[in-house]
Protein backbone atom coordinates (compact mmCIF):
# COMPACT_ATOMS: atom_id res chain seq x y z
CA UNK A 1 0.00 0.00 0.00
CA UNK A 2 1.34 3.62 -0.66
CA UNK A 3 0.44 6.92 -1.86
CA UNK A 4 0.24 8.10 -5.42
CA UNK A 5 1.41 11.11 -7.11
CA UNK A 6 -1.97 12.15 -6.65
CA UNK A 7 -2.26 11.42 -2.67
CA UNK A 8 -4.96 8.17 -3.93
CA UNK A 9 -3.75 5.40 -1.48
CA UNK A 10 -2.93 2.29 -4.17
CA UNK A 11 -3.58 -1.44 -2.82
CA UNK A 12 -1.05 -4.13 -4.26
CA UNK A 13 -1.72 -7.47 -4.95
CA UNK A 14 0.94 -8.81 -1.89
CA UNK A 15 -1.69 -6.71 0.26
CA UNK A 16 -4.59 -8.67 2.58
CA UNK A 17 -6.89 -6.13 1.60
CA UNK A 18 -7.35 -7.41 -1.82
CA UNK A 19 -9.70 -10.23 -0.23
CA UNK A 20 -11.16 -7.79 2.45
CA UNK A 21 -14.60 -7.02 2.36
CA UNK A 22 -14.35 -3.98 3.90
CA UNK A 23 -11.88 -2.91 1.03
CA UNK A 24 -15.02 -3.74 -0.91
CA UNK A 25 -17.54 -1.74 0.79
CA UNK A 26 -14.84 2.12 0.58
CA UNK A 27 -14.51 3.90 4.23
CA UNK A 28 -15.63 0.89 6.23
CA UNK A 29 -11.68 0.38 6.18
CA UNK A 30 -10.82 2.36 9.53
CA UNK A 31 -6.79 2.10 8.17
CA UNK A 32 -8.10 4.00 5.50
CA UNK A 33 -10.47 6.24 6.58
CA UNK A 34 -7.28 7.36 9.15
CA UNK A 35 -5.21 7.69 6.38
CA UNK A 36 -7.55 9.38 3.84
CA UNK A 37 -8.43 11.98 6.91
CA UNK A 38 -4.77 12.28 7.80
CA UNK A 39 -5.06 10.81 11.10
CA UNK A 40 -2.86 8.41 10.48
CA UNK A 41 0.53 8.71 8.43
CA UNK A 42 2.52 6.30 6.03
CA UNK A 43 6.20 6.96 5.49
CA UNK A 44 7.29 5.56 1.89
CA UNK A 45 5.17 1.97 1.92
CA UNK A 46 4.01 -0.89 3.76
CA UNK A 47 2.59 -4.03 3.22
CA UNK A 48 -0.60 -4.70 5.00
CA UNK A 49 -0.45 -8.55 6.57
CA UNK A 50 -2.55 -9.95 9.83
CA UNK A 51 -4.89 -6.85 10.25
CA UNK A 52 -7.39 -6.91 12.92
CA UNK A 53 -9.96 -5.62 10.57
CA UNK A 54 -9.71 -7.96 8.04
CA UNK A 55 -13.09 -9.57 7.12
CA UNK A 56 -12.85 -12.36 4.24
CA UNK A 57 -14.83 -10.74 1.02
CA UNK A 58 -16.75 -13.37 -0.26
CA UNK A 59 -18.25 -13.48 -3.71
CA UNK A 60 -21.89 -14.59 -4.16
CA UNK A 61 -22.22 -15.53 -8.35
CA UNK A 62 -25.05 -16.68 -9.51
CA UNK A 63 -25.09 -18.41 -13.01
CA UNK A 64 -27.92 -16.97 -15.06
CA UNK A 65 -29.26 -18.90 -17.78
CA UNK A 66 -30.97 -16.59 -20.69
CA UNK A 67 -34.97 -17.53 -21.54
CA UNK A 68 -35.30 -18.38 -24.59
CA UNK A 69 -36.94 -16.11 -27.01
S1 LIG B 1 -9.49 -3.65 7.16
FE1 LIG B 1 -7.31 -4.10 7.04
S2 LIG B 1 -7.12 -5.72 5.49
FE2 LIG B 1 -9.15 -4.77 5.28
S3 LIG B 1 -8.92 -3.19 3.71
FE3 LIG B 1 -8.61 -2.25 5.71
S4 LIG B 1 -6.42 -2.31 6.07
FE4 LIG B 1 -6.89 -3.75 4.45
Amino acid sequence: MYFDENNNIVIEEDDECITCANLNKGVACPLIQALAQGVVFMEDSLTVSNCGFYEKFERHLRLVIPLDK
